[in-house]
């Protein structure tokens, strides 16, 4: 199905992401960030130098300015996951929908001038720490505190699962700095990670996404100025999540439709390639009637997706439906990278083949951003009629 919500402009887009992937996301290069377990700071440093992060940036502070249109930033995810890099778009996307946004939408001036350039361009690589070692989905369950002194806080205490957690020079950090959990007990400090006290800890080793790290932080008597308190308000932190975590959402939710749309082209080319029974393997009816599934899955994919992209957009899209989409793209793209996987055989399980990686990747899908449980509960929550 014609998707058409692209216009001229992010075509032309488009093209610049295919120069960058052209140059940058070589099978050698792909292989490096797998290795290392993250994505190298030369490369975040050219994306910045094309102009493919910071895409919410204002202009003022050195970015593309392009706050109001989501599209570009579809753009580059659909394209890196299409190229079969899963973990650069993660990296991007950790840089742009998770940690730039607390800044734009929600920094004090001073802040946005401090950091918003620099992330731009990559010289700072920014990450969003919530989760904890006990509290994940039960967010208001966080033992991390900040505890006010002169000129700022102190913050003593873990976070875990932290994509870009060890590359990170700027941390967005869910802190406690009020008692008890009522949503006002929560705050966001930006934590650089120069600071005395801070610990990267260790990168994780994962199922998928091998390329972007995911790291344990520690913290230990950490001072954080108080000019790094997010819009410097305390007491907002909990309030800012939910305002940010749409977005978040919805990345994933083209991520999901990318990929199935990538394991689709991949598959079809696959099978039309290898030989069974002295046939192709796209030959036999099985093949065909699985990948017409998959092709009608990906139409309903970027059809629910691109109306969510636009409402996003035009400042429409509410939590629920975020979360709808986050909840239902990723149990899509799960059916089809498995059936795709399934049409590979063999070659299907091996990593060489970007269809494992992805299908490795995709797993994840369904945890992050907010498991899929948790999104039903939202959901189901509005159809209930409770708060
Ligand atoms: C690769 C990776 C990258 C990540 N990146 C980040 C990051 O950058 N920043 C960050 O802060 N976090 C990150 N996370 C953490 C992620 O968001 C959490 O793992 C996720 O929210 C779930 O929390 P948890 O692991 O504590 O699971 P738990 O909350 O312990 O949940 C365990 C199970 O219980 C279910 N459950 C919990 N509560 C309910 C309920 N009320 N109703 C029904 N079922 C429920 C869950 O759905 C799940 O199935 C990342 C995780 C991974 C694996």
């Amino acid at each position: 199905m014609q998707r058409d919500i692209y216009d001229e402009d992010h075509e032309a887009f488009r093209d610049v992401v295919k120069e960058f992937i052209k140059r940058h996301v070589t099978n050698d290069a792909r292989e490096k960030w797998d290795a290392e377990g993250e994505v190298d700071r030369a490369t975040m440093l050219a994306a910045g130098e094309a102009g493919l992060i910071g895409l919410s940036v204002p202009e003022e502070f050195g970015g593309a300015g392009m706050l109001q249109d989501y599209r570009f930033r579809a753009v580059v995810n659909e394209e890196v996951i299409a190229a079969g890099s899963g973990s650069l778009a993660g990296a991007f996307g950790i840089q742009d929908d998770l940690a730039v946004p607390y800044l734009v939408h929600m920094g004090t001036q001073e802040q946005k001038e401090k950091y918003l350039p620099r992330m731009a361009t990559g010289e700072i690589i920014g990450a969003l720490a919530m989760t904890e070692p006990g509290a994940g989905s039960d967010l208001r369950g966080i033992s991390t505190t900040a505890k006010k002194v002169d000129g700022g806080y102190i913050v003593n205490g873990a976070k875990t699962f932290i994509s870009s957690g060890a590359t990170a020079d700027l941390v967005v950090t869910f802190v406690k700095t009020g008692e008890g959990n009522r949503p006002d007990a929560f705050s966001l400090l930006l934590i650089e990670t120069a600071s005395e006290g801070f610990d990267h800890g260790k990168k994780l080793h994962k199922m998928g996404f091998q390329g972007h790290d995911t790291a344990e932080l520690s913290f230990t008597d950490v001072f954080v100025p108080e000019e790094n308190l997010i819009s410097g308000r305390e007491g907002q932190g909990f309030v800012q999540l939910m305002m940010n975590l749409p977005l978040e959402r919805l990345s994933i939710g083209v991520a999901a439709a990318a990929a199935a749309g990538a394991a689709l082209d991949w598959t079809v080319a696959y099978t039309k390639e290898r030989e069974a029974f002295g046939q192709r393997v796209i030959d036999f009816q099985n093949t065909r009637f699985q990948l017409a599934d998959v092709a009608a899955t990906v139409d309903a994919l970027w059809a629910y997706i691109d109306r969510a992209l636009l409402a996003y957009s035009k400042g429409e899209l509410s939590a629920e439906e975020a979360a709808k989409v986050k909840f239902w793209a990723t149990e899509r793209e799960w059916d089809v990278l498995d059936t795709c996987v399934q049409l590979h055989g063999g070659y299907g399980y091996i990593t060489e083949y970007p269809i494992a990686r992805a299908f490795l990747d995709a797993r994840v899908h369904r945890i992050y951003g907010g498991t899929n449980e948790i999104m039903r509960e939202i959901v189901g929550r509005q159809l209930a009629g409770k708060k």
